[in-house]
């Protein structure tokens, strides 16, 4: 009897291979499987592609009982759900889309332990009567995916994950694994204590993609750019297109389809089912490229995206490494290119400005900024930065932006000092504050009607920036804003004032270094007043 049961190595390996198809574990995945199939805790911090499913799944094969799966994207539950039954595991879901039957079918199943996984929407776990339910069943294990959603300073908190530390007290004996593909230190940390994973084993994987060559430049005609990039590199390949706005998903996926290229816009404010349809078509169909606000591509496990495009500046590190992370999921040369401008500096500082919530919600919203800004402007590594940020060590990788073509760097000490001048002068002579705009136009000397009406071309600064492009002067303007130099000012017209460290630019303590830009179309068109 003991002869013939097979080590939870070997048995793991078997059904690897039995149900899944595989021959190999990747990365940490046995250790894992072996840790909590022996009944211990996990923390899985694993990238994006990594293979975080199976490290559940396995050990709620191999143990009694059902493994409770609690993710928060209940549009992809059925597709996992769909999955496991095509590979005959036996699985369900409860989530708020089920009517009264169907729920109770599932319960049921689950009553009669005739279920291997059960995947539940956290505001489903959070209440009393679930767990009342679940105490009746067997449950084999925990599976909390998407852990970093319990941290209240990342970019994805929801408070439903903070009632999930209940589980420890209520099942001290299940193990619990915690999985996530996006982390710092800091919620690494956030994630075991709140969800009292305190003997957990931690598993930290690489977050590294090596295939995917991370490029990022100056927004000129930012259709056009991306259309160039697309023809040039992409042509025929699926793809992504992130932007922030509905109204800019329509208009570019609008542009791009009369351009030749198979193009959906995709977000919230669109019919039920025709995303749906358009999910599944760039799911089944070659080449296809999604136009999307932020809604499109959680778990969405397409191996074959070729590019991720950002035309709009992401919110946040944790964002831009998810997003871009949906690219080359089957580990071949991918592109993951974000064109950003001056523009998306403002908006998002005067977004942030406007942001209902408290100061520390604003600090937080601002420093997720910075550390995006900051990934944006440097003239180092891209890669070093962004595994930086996730508190990981590298060495420059020879397949970013930088690398491949090292940015120049240029010292913009005296230009950044005639611009905070010329807003003192406004501020202190005039008591008027204006955005980046016109504050160019007057360091240029250009005449225009707004300069007459306010007499501006009688400033002692009229024109003492005239050796500058209006293009380079919007550099200037950008990386002071991006470096914490220069603010926006919280009236919601954008407008620009000094920043605390402005003063140490001014007095000739702080010299301020610039990377060239190297944008391609430099045709970026002042909108700020
Ligand atoms: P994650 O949740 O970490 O993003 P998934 O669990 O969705 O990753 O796995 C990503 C892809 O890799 C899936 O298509 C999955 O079937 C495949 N995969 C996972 N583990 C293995 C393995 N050991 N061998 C081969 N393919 C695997
Ligand atoms: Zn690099």
């Amino acid at each position: 009897e003991a002869e013939a049961r097979p080590a939870a190595g070997a048995a793991a390996r078997e059904i690897l291979k039995r149900v899944f198809g595989y021959d190999d574990f990747r990365g940490d995945q046995a250790a894992v499987i072996e840790q909590v199939a022996a009944g211990g805790d996990a923390v899985v911090l694993m990238p994006t592609g990594g293979g975080k499913s199976l490290c559940y799944q396995i050990p709620a094969l191999l143990r009694e009982g059902t493994g409770v799966v609690v993710s928060p994207l209940i549009a992809l539950m059925q597709d996992q759900v769909d999955a496991l039954l095509a590979v005959g595991v036996r699985a369900a879901y409860l989530n708020s889309t089920q009517d009264g039957i169907e729920r109770a079918r599932v319960e049921n199943a689950y009553l009669a332990g005739e279920l291997d996984l059960l995947y539940v929407a956290p505001e489903r776990l959070a209440s009393e009567s679930t767990k009342r339910f679940l105490e009746n069943g067997a449950v084999a294990l925990f599976a909390i995916d998407e852990a970093h959603c319990v941290s209240q300073w990342g970019h994805d908190f929801r408070p439903d994950y903070l009632g999930l530390s209940e589980l420890a007290d209520r099942w001290p004996d299940i193990p619990r694994l915690a999985l996530t593909a996006t982390a710092t230190d800091a919620t690494h940390i956030e994630i075991t204590e709140r969800l009292k994973l305190g003997r957990a084993k931690h598993f930290v994987a690489s977050f590294d993609r090596p295939n995917i060559q991370y490029r990022i430049e100056g927004k000129g005609e930012v259709r056009q750019q991306l259309l160039s990039l697309i023809r040039r590199e992409h042509a025929g390949d699926a793809g992504i297109v992130y932007c922030l706005s509905r109204k800019t998903v329509e208009q570019t996926a609008q542009f791009l389809a009369t351009n030749g290229v198979n193009a959906l816009p995709y977000h919230a404010g669109l019919d039920a089912g025709l995303r749906s349809r358009t999910q599944s078509r760039f799911l089944r169909e070659d080449g296809v490229v999604i136009v999307a606000t932020i809604a499109f591509g959680m778990g969405i496990d397409k191996p074959d995206v070729r590019f991720v495009a950002h035309i709009d500046l992401p919110k946040s590190v944790e964002g831009y490494y998810q997003e871009t992370g949906r690219a080359g999921r089957d580990g071949q040369p991918s592109t993951a290119w974000l064109a950003y401008g001056l523009q998306d500096v403002v908006q998002q500082r005067r977004m942030i400005e406007q942001s209902p919530g408290d100061l520390a919600h604003r600090r937080k919203l601002s420093s997720h900024l910075d550390a995006m800004l900051a990934l944006c402007e440097t003239v180092d590594c891209r890669r070093v930065n962004l595994l930086g940020y996730f508190g990981q060590a590298s060495t420059p990788c020879g397949n970013c932006d930088t690398c491949l073509s090292p940015p120049e760097a240029w010292d913009g000490t005296i230009p950044a000092q005639k611009l905070l001048s010329t807003v003192v002068r406004l501020q202190r002579e005039r008591n008027q504050k204006f955005g980046a705009g016109h504050l160019i136009d007057i360091l240029r000397g250009k005449k225009t009607p707004r300069v007459d009406q306010y007499g501006h071309d009688e400033l002692a600064v009229w024109g003492i920036g005239s050796d500058l492009s209006e293009q380079q002067w919007r550099g200037v303007v950008r990386q002071l804003l991006a470096k914490g130099l220069l603010a926006v000012n919280d009236d919601g017209f954008g407008t620009i004032v000094l920043a605390p460290a402005s003063a140490d630019v001014l007095s000739g303590a702080l010299t301020v270094s610039m990377r060239v830009d190297t944008t391609t179309a430099l045709t970026e068109r002042s909108s700020s007043g």
